[in-house]
């Protein structure tokens, strides 16, 4: 099923035609109504005279994070206070956060990009959703609240944490559809098998983002949840989850080109690519009145597919994200994304996706011990077999990944599990 097939499969002439004239009111909104945005422009010889069509886009300056924080809380709102209904904030792990203003217009495009994904994953009327996404500041909850709800489906709203409770409910209750992190999706997972409830509950789908995940950890999800299971992804400063999500054919992330322009830039000349390079994600906002995003930098690294999808949409496509730039970590000299961690794990069967990085510098050289687990029914006090496994393991990071790393097998369960973004890493050397 398709939510809205005018949008979703309208032809690349129309949707150019859309984005052109889109852009060329959002430019002029921004430009009469945010000081930075109209300083740069000025800055940069440019007048929303020279902004005609989608095109001209590139010619456009980039806002970044930075800005966001500097401008911090609400010099980059486009409307009188009075017209904002909905605050959000992003966490940001040092500082101020970033915060988030919504018109009651933009609030209806989220839902609606939230709607799209959540039909696509096959939910509807007759479905119930447990959004297990945290409710409050973070957009995850709420985001895909509102989308469940305008599907017309119905929304267990509980949240993140209190599990046992959660999978007493998705049981009593015969939820069908699950949004969460993968993270604590894998949690749920273990739990529910801990508890022998595997068979007793009717979850069909997943909606699972707001964090990296790999294509082992999808095929991990689906064998241990009985579902399938679907990538959403979004940004506070986008709007939230829903800037795009996966159909049936499971083979790239569409996005709501309509609402939000996505372009891949070389993240250290920020020249554009050309398609199917990787690169870093930046968006424009087409029809967000609140805070309008002009070529935002996410940081996001990804490439696009434009090329037509089996299922019938006309939105291009976009690969899985390997990680924030933020996110790299480099280990003497070669660079590492934990989701390259995650992907090698679940590879070997005896070994689960729970796992923990920590970086540190010892006599300056960097080291990298990998804390992991094994699975229930694989662990072992036998030595000689701990040994074969572990090097089996640092085998194969060092063919894929290029460095040795230290592998710790811990006890089953001792690795903290997370109830939304987990965090993989710790690097000391910052600290030092
Ligand atoms: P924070 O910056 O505090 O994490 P957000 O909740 O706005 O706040 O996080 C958005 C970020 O989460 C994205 O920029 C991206 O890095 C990550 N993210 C969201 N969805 C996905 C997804 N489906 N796959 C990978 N990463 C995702
Ligand atoms: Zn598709």
């Amino acid at each position: 099923m398709i939510w809205n097939p005018e949008k979703e499969c309208m032809s690349r002439e129309q949707l150019h035609e859309l984005q052109s004239e889109r852009l060329v009111k959002i430019v002029r909104h921004t430009y009469d109504n945010v000081p930075m945005y109209r300083e740069r422009m000025n800055a940069a010889g440019l007048t929303p005279d020279d902004i005609k069509s989608i095109e001209d886009i590139s010619k456009l300056p980039f806002t970044t994070k930075k800005d966001l924080r500097d401008y911090y809380p609400d010099s980059l709102f486009a409307v009188p206070r009075s017209e904002i209904v909905r605050f959000h904030a992003s966490s940001g792990t040092t500082g101020k956060p970033i915060v988030a203003g919504y018109t009651a217009h933009d609030v209806e495009n989220w839902s609606e990009g939230t709607a799209r994904c959540l039909t696509a994953y096959g939910a509807g009327r007759g479905d119930t959703i447990q959004v297990s996404y945290g409710y409050g500041l973070f957009t995850g909850g709420l985001g895909a609240h509102d989308g469940a709800t305008r599907i017309g489906a119905a929304v267990l709203p509980t949240s993140a944490g209190n599990t046992s409770k959660q999978l007493m409910l998705m049981q009593d209750l015969g939820c069908t559809g699950l949004c969460c992190t993968p993270s604590y999706a894998l949690f749920l997972a273990e739990e529910l098998e801990k508890e022998g409830l595997r068979d007793k509950i009717q979850l069909k789908f997943g909606a699972f983002g707001a964090e990296p995940w790999t294509e082992n950890m999808r095929k991990e999800l689906e064998s241990k949840l009985g579902i399938k299971a679907y990538d959403i992804y979004g940004l506070t400063e986008i709007s939230g989850p829903g800037v795009g999500g996966e159909c049936q054919c499971q083979d790239g992330t569409h996005l709501w080109e309509d609402m939000f322009y996505p372009e891949i830039i070389d993240p250290a000349t920020g020249e554009p690519l050309p398609e199917g390079k990787e690169g870093e994600l930046v968006f424009t906002t087409l029809d967000k009145w609140g805070m309008p995003m002009i070529r935002y930098r996410t940081r996001d690294l990804t490439h696009l597919n434009y090329s037509q999808c089996a299922c019938g949409r006309t939105m291009v496509r976009m690969g899985r994200i390997l990680g924030r730039s933020d996110d790299m970590l480099i280990v003497r000299g070669v660079n590492v994304f934990p989701s390259q961690v995650e992907s090698i794990l679940l590879e070997i069967p005896e070994f689960q996706g729970q796992y923990f990085i920590t970086i540190d510098r010892v006599n300056n050289v960097d080291t990298f011990d990998i804390d992991v687990e094994l699975r229930e029914e694989f662990y072992t006090d036998e030595i000689a077999q701990l040994h074969r496994l572990r090097d089996r393991l640092v085998g194969r990071i060092v063919s894929v990944i290029g460095i040795k790393p230290n592998i710790h097998i811990v006890e089953p369960g001792s690795i903290t599990r997370s109830m939304g973004k987990a965090k993989h890493v710790e690097d000391k050397r910052k600290f030092k």
